[in-house]
This record gives structure tokens, sequence and C-alpha cells, in this order.
């Protein structure tokens, strides 16, 4: 079975919101909401108002779960509601879901929303189109396709002949909350631009290789 991850070249994110759009659509969420599955985070220098703002001091990261190897969301929940899928892709039996919360607060990358679309609500996130694409046999997420700058890389980290595979061989990366300890299957590419490399990534931020990474996120 597959292991699913994702990785981004976010040096060349403009902001488009396209992703989100189509994540929206896809997965049947209303357009005005807000911080649901996906949403880009602009960073840097955000004081700037829109007329005003300093391309060279503001960039964007693209966030959504992390599907985690080790979900701390999942350790969290009284009810045992939470589980890992045969893709690697951190589910929810949402019947069992008693909106309790404890998963939203524990998750370290704010990823939880709860879905009101149905009579029993649930906590939900990202789970890269598992239910809509994936489920159709389609091997690209709603966000990956639509992104105009084609920095998304989404793929089975257990084939190393995968497109993302081949990219995180090429590229170092760093991912978000190391410390937390989940062990998170999104991946940030190191800026080309070394200029952009240093205003961008936080110091004492762990820089990793494939190579030495693949051991933890593979292991299983
Ligand atoms: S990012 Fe949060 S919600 Fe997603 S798997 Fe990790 S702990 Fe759970
Ligand atoms: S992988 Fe699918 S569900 Fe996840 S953010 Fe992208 S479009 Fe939305
Ligand atoms: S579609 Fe691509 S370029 Fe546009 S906001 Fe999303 S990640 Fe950035």
């Amino acid at each position: 079975m597959a292991n699913y991850g994702m990785a981004f070249d976010y040096e060349l994110c403009i902001d488009c919101h396209a992703c989100e759009v189509a994540c929206k659509e896809e997965n049947g969420i209303a357009l005005g909401m807000d911080h649901r599955r996906l949403w880009i985070e602009k960073e840097g220098n955000t004081k700037n108002d829109f007329w005003n703002i300093d391309k060279n001091s503001v960039f964007f990261m693209q966030m959504q779960c992390q599907n985690c190897v080790k979900p701390l969301c999942l350790e969290a929940c009284p009810r045992k509601a939470i589980y890992i899928d045969e893709n690697g892709i951190v589910r929810i039996h949402e019947e069992k879901c008693d909106l309790f919360l404890y998963c939203m607060e524990a998750c370290p990358y704010d990823a939880r929303y709860i879905n009101d679309k149905y009579k029993h609500h649930f906590t939900d996130k990202c789970i890269f189109c598992a239910d809509t694409r994936l489920a159709r046999g389609e091997t690209t997420t709603a966000c990956q396709i639509t992104c105009p700058a084609k920095l998304r890389y989404f793929g089975d980290l257990n084939d190393e002949k995968s497109e993302i595979v081949q990219m995180l061989e090429k590229r170092d990366f760093f991912v978000l909350k190391e410390n937390a300890g989940t062990i998170p299957k999104l991946f940030y590419l190191v800026p080309k631009d070394k200029d952009f490399a240093n205003k961008t990534i936080k110091m004492g931020t762990k820089i990793h290789t494939w190579k030495e990474m693949k051991t933890k996120v593979c292991s299983s």
C-alpha cells in the first residue's frame, strides 16, 4: 500500500488561492469558509497594507494537515475515533466522534475544524482527497493539479520512482514544528534563491535530506 505525503516549493507561491478554491470545490466546502482543510499563511513583514506591500519581506506558506506518522490528534481522542489508514493517511471514524475536541487542542498545526455539513458533526481536515479523487482512482489531489505555479508534489513516499521522492532526493527540505515529535509528512523545499532561503527559514530550523528522513517516514 502507499504512504502518501506532499512537498512544497514554497518559494514559487503567488498567493492566488486557486488551491484553496479547488479543495473546497472537490470536498464540498462553502467558498466563504475560512481555514478549512487548506489555507495559505502570509509570513514575514505582514504589517504592510495591500497597497504598500514590500514584496521582498512577505512570503507564503501552504498549510494543511501534515498527516503525521505519530499524530497527536490520534493519541488525544478518548473515543479512539482517529486512525491511520493503509495509505498512511490519518482518518476518522466519523460516527465515533463525540466532539470532545481534544484532537483539535492536541494538533500542533491547528489543522482540524468542525465539519457541520451533515447532521452528525465531527472533526475534519485534509485527507489528501482520499474520499474524492483517490477514491475515483486518480493520482493527484485537487490543490496540486490546480496550482498554477506547479509547486505542490504529491505521491507515494514508499515509491522511489514517484515524483515526490525524486524531488526530495534532489532538494533539501525542512518540516514545521519538528520538536512536536509528530513526524509530519509535509515537506518544505529549501528555496533555490539563497537570499530568499535566509529570509524565510527560521533560525534553528533543521534542514533534512531524504536519505536520512526516509527511515523515519517509511519505517512502517
Ligand atoms: S497535523 Fe494535526 S490533525 Fe493532522 S495528523 Fe498531525 S496531529 Fe493530526
Ligand atoms: S490534498 Fe485534497 S483535501 Fe487536502 S488540501 Fe489538497 S485538495 Fe484539499
Ligand atoms: S495555488 Fe499554488 S501558487 Fe496559488 S496559493 Fe495555492 S500553492 Fe500558492
